[in-house]
């Protein structure tokens, strides 16, 4: 989802763009209204200033470093245009009289650069490099380039690119999402640790007194988020029933704390992991099924015990589809107790060398890579019909992937054999 204040700042970089370098009458009025003495990017924004132009201003600076001038006649501008590729040179040197009018042309002599001119304004080592900035046809006029893109055109995807505020990936929120879930289940969650479900206090953000009655409590309370999913008398049984055989225990923190205090307990085995994963997402969808039905639909209260049920089913659903041979007419804490003690068995496969048929040969090959050091090698043992070695071979091979170490074992071992005189007529290649 991209942020509405990105875009905008994408359109003002274009007009930036736009301004810079194309004739229109928009740009001219505006440089003939703010800029009849200085070049715009000298200008600094002051408060009488238009809310346009100073919007141009405050986003000058993230586009400049990217617009670069290509030098053919020189009538770009020698302290404001970025044509060295290193900004503004009035802008690298503290020195007074930085003309705007002053072109890059002055410093051009026959088509080549005026070294001894540069050295007087431009200290050694800028000199050194303008000097090998390359002059185009000097029939034509200079050109700016859009140094993000591979065709120098500007293009909003590129300045969105470089606008864009990135935010920090959630990795915590993502285990809302998992495969035994519904889609709608988890998102439900994720509305919720992101204060987006509509509740007195995050809907009251946007309207003063707004109050929702509770129907989770004998007394109807105030129904915050907070209160229908952790503080009310139905999300702590809840909570309680289905945490405590698993030996958490509910208390009246956050939600986001409650979420993660599940995520984070240890866990005995990949189902109990499971278990901890997608239980407080599914009590939080049976608490907001609910919660929406006695305020939207024609349930009154609370039901507690169709709710729990709901719960279990579900739970048990997700067990059921890992095909267990656990017993799901037990109770929860029993269930649960099974589950905890739950370990993988092995499983132990028998692995034969199959010899090749009569006449073939087999090559059995193997490459590795390390990708910490980059260091890479290829290996493999060739074997007629009866077992017996042909020949093996190992080699440091360079590369930069796993992948590129098999293609490289494949091409040696087809080299190998096609340089042999032997006549083989059936290979037999094997890749481990
Ligand atoms: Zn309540």
């Amino acid at each position: 989802m991209r942020r509405m204040q990105d875009i905008t700042d994408t359109f003002i970089l274009k007009r930036w763009w736009r301004l810079r370098n194309q004739t229109t009458l928009w740009g001219t009025f505006l440089k003939s209204k703010y800029c009849r003495r200085s070049h715009p990017v000298g200008k600094v924004a002051i408060s009488k200033d238009s809310h346009g132009w100073k919007s141009l201003m405050r986003i000058k600076d993230k586009a400049e470093p990217h617009m670069i001038w290509k030098i053919q006649k020189g009538d770009s501008s020698f302290w404001w245009d970025n044509w060295s590729g290193m900004g503004a040179l009035a802008k690298i040197l503290p020195r007074p009289g930085k003309s705007a009018k002053l072109n890059v042309n002055s410093f051009i002599l026959n088509g080549e650069w005026n070294i001894n001119k540069l050295n007087n304004t431009l200290s050694p080592h800028i000199t050194q490099y303008v000097s090998n900035v390359y002059i185009g046809d000097n029939s034509k006029s200079d050109y700016p380039v859009w140094n993000l893109t591979e065709n120098g055109q500007f293009s909003n995807q590129s300045a969105w690119n470089l606008l864009r505020v990135k935010s920090n990936k959630n990795h915590f929120i993502r285990n809302v999402w998992h495969k035994n879930l519904a889609f709608k289940v988890s998102f439900n969650s994720w509305r919720l640790l992101r204060d987006k479900l509509p509740f007195s206090d995050t809907v009251g953000r946007f309207a003063s007194n707004l109050r929702f009655d509770c129907s989770c409590c004998r007394i109807a309370k105030n129904e915050t988020s907070h209160h229908a999913f952790v503080t009310s008398e139905t999300a702590h049984r809840l909570w309680n029933n289905l945490g405590r055989p698993l030996g958490i225990q509910h208390s009246d923190a956050p939600v986001s704390f409650i979420f993660r205090k599940w995520w984070e307990a240890k866990s005995e085995n990949k189902v109990h992991k499971m278990i901890l994963q997608i239980t407080p997402t599914i009590i939080c969808w049976e608490i907001w099924k609910q919660s929406s039905g006695c305020r939207y639909g024609t349930q009154k209260k609370f039901n507690f015990t169709r709710k729990e049920q709901q719960c279990l089913w579900s739970l048990k659903h997700a067990i059921n589809s890992l095909a267990l041979c656990l017993d799901m007419d037990r109770q929860w804490p029993q269930l649960c107790q099974m589950i905890e003690l739950l370990r993988p068995s092995p499983v132990i496969t028998r692995v034969l060398w199959q010899k090749p048929c009569q006449g073939n040969i087999k090559v059995n090959t193997d490459g590795s890579y390390n990708p910490s050091n980059g260091k890479a090698g290829i290996g493999g043992i060739v074997r007629d019909s009866n077992g017996n070695l042909i020949m093996a071979f190992s080699i440091a091979v360079q590369c930069n992937s796993n992948n590129t170490v098999e293609a490289l074992l494949l091409s040696s071992v087809g080299n190998g054999v096609h340089c042999k005189d032997t006549l083989i007529s059936q290979l037999n290649l094997t890749l481990k």
